[in-house]
């Protein structure tokens, strides 16, 4: 068991380099949501002003950050890279107490921050234009980038160091200054993020972070004129205000949003991958990312030899705090979440599923302190029923039968989402008409759903993006503008 340290510090915003109380004196503690007597820290209510004094020492410092060439910002990654992997243990165990992912889990996402971090740190020496004839002998036309100025960073509480190293990295190195506000249940992971950065010794402004509601700092960052780009990660309804915003006053933004993920499984496939696959695709981290499996569409042929392998894997899964050795899935993030998922379980029985695996919140041995759900199955799923169609990020899984690998296809893009998808099957023809017609960012052979790498861009059709990418060379589309340069001597 790993040991606690009960830590009810209150985590300042970072603004000009510093840290500092907001101008009110509210507070929210974050609350560990597998024990609710446990909380991990408290975070500022922050206000507007603390807001615009944010942007202001952002706006005052991107000059001087620009100016400095990709090698030297790129310096500064390193050693925040450096900074962020001697506190692997303490922050990955700092994130299993507040979103409750498992502590491998979590210190292999901290892991992977680490990574970014020197990947976009090399970054500052990778070229940034082409040269293109132009039609004048004389003269030579070529492209260059320019960042955006000061980016607002907007993101969610499911991986709280990944999501905001990998959209912070790429804006610094490409030469904006940042103003991070972190999802409310995972602001004192990312306040360490930016402790790191700070170690760096990033000058002062160049990094902010200010905590508070998504009502108020989110929607601040969305309105504030001196914020030329603003980049989200979380749901599809506050995503569609958050790009509405930004259009509104010409800024640039992305939205990285909410999936419905399938597998198909054919029946020439392994059935015993496809099961294992399925189960980490859709019920590590509790279901709780965004390119978990949920929709489990499998060839009639196969399909109760599946179910049956499933159900009994599914059952022997230990549910428990994330913390404790031996413990598979943690809790729902919050109580709001496990009443969502518990509701979609509600409503999947109500409208004639078969529940055939869980189904219930856990409240046996102590885990009633927490906000357990048990990992769950439904058998006779439609795709006309809600929990075939709208995102549930829970432990839940819904099994739909198909006469044949074309119908499973088109089921799999019955739904307005187009995240991520993977196919289990040996037959090439299979594999390739699935990468060719899926509608999804993601498409994954004989893979789980649920595996993205950070030098690979990474983002959804439909409904689930600005149809933007992340990550890898993509990120250089959002953070910099491209300058077409023609020069006469
Ligand atoms: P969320 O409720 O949409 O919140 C995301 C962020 O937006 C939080 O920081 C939140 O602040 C903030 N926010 C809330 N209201 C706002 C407003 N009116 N204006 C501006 N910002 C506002 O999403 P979540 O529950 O944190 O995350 C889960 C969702 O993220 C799922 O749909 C999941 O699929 C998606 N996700 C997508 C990806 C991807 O790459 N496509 C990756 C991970 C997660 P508060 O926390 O203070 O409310």
């Amino acid at each position: 068991m790993a040991v606690t340290t009960t830590e009810t510090k209150t985590h300042l915003n970072f603004i000009n380099g510093e840290w500092i109380k907001g101008s009110s004196d509210d507070t929210s503690a974050s609350i560990n949501p597998a024990d609710t007597g446990d909380i991990v820290g408290r975070v500022q209510k922050s206000t507007r002003d603390d807001l615009d004094q944010a942007v202001a020492a952002a706006n005052e410092a991107q000059t001087a950050w620009r100016k400095l060439t990709g090698a030297e910002r790129g310096n500064y990654l390193f050693k925040a890279a450096d900074a962020l992997e001697a506190r692997i243990d303490e922050i990955g165990e700092t994130m299993t107490r507040e979103m409750g992912k498992t502590l491998p889990e979590a210190k292999g996402e901290t892991a992977r921050g680490v990574a970014i971090l020197r990947y976009y740190a090399g970054e500052g020496m990778r070229k940034v234009g082409d040269v293109i004839p132009s039609t004048d002998k004389d003269a030579l036309m070529f492209t260059t980038r320019t960042p955006l100025g000061v980016v607002g960073v907007i993101t969610p509480w499911n991986f709280p160091v990944a999501i905001p190293v990998w959209k912070m990295a790429p804006a610094l190195a490409y030469g904006n200054s940042v103003v991070l506000k972190p999802a409310s249940e995972a602001a004192v992971t990312a306040a360490k993020i930016v402790e790191c950065l700070e170690e760096a010794g990033l000058p002062k402004g160049v990094v902010n972070f200010v905590t508070g509601s998504g009502s108020v700092i989110g929607q601040g960052l969305i309105e504030n004129t001196d914020i030329s780009g603003i980049t989200f990660t979380g749901s599809d309804t506050i995503g569609k205000q958050v790009g509405q915003g930004a259009l509104a006053r010409g800024a640039k933004y992305q939205l990285e949003m909410g999936g419905k993920n399938p597998v198909i499984v054919a029946k020439d496939a392994d059935i015993d991958l496809a099961v294992d696959a399925t189960i980490s695709g859709g019920l590590r981290s509790t279901g709780q990312k965004c390119t978990a499996t949920s929709r489990v569409i499998v060839d009639s042929d196969v399909y109760d030899d599946f179910k049956e392998k499933l159900v009994a894997k599914v059952k022997e899964i230990k549910v428990g705090d994330g913390l404790e050795s031996g413990i598979w899935m943690g809790p729902c993030s919050s109580e709001g979440q496990m009443e969502t998922v518990l509701s979609y379980i509600e409503k999947g029985k109500e409208e004639g599923a078969s529940l055939i695996a869980g189904g219930n919140r856990l409240k046996d041995n102590g885990l009633e302190k927490g906000f357990f759900v048990e990992p769950t199955v439904f058998d006779n799923v439609t795709t006309d029923m809600t929990i075939a169609q709208e995102e549930i990020f829970g432990p839940v899984l819904a099994l739909m039968k198909v006469d044949n690998i074309e119908d499973g296809l088109a089921l799999a893009n019955d739904v307005e989402y187009g995240l991520s998808a993977s196919i289990f099957t040996t037959n090439i023809q299979n594999m390739l008409n699935f990468i060719d017609d899926m509608e999804a960012g993601l498409v994954r052979v004989n893979a789980e759903s649920a595996g993205v790498e950070l030098q690979a861009p990474f983002g959804g059709m439909k409904k689930s993006s600005s149809h933007s990418r992340e990550q890898g060379e993509a990120a250089i589309e959002f953070f910099t503008s491209i300058k077409t340069v023609f020069v006469k001597g």
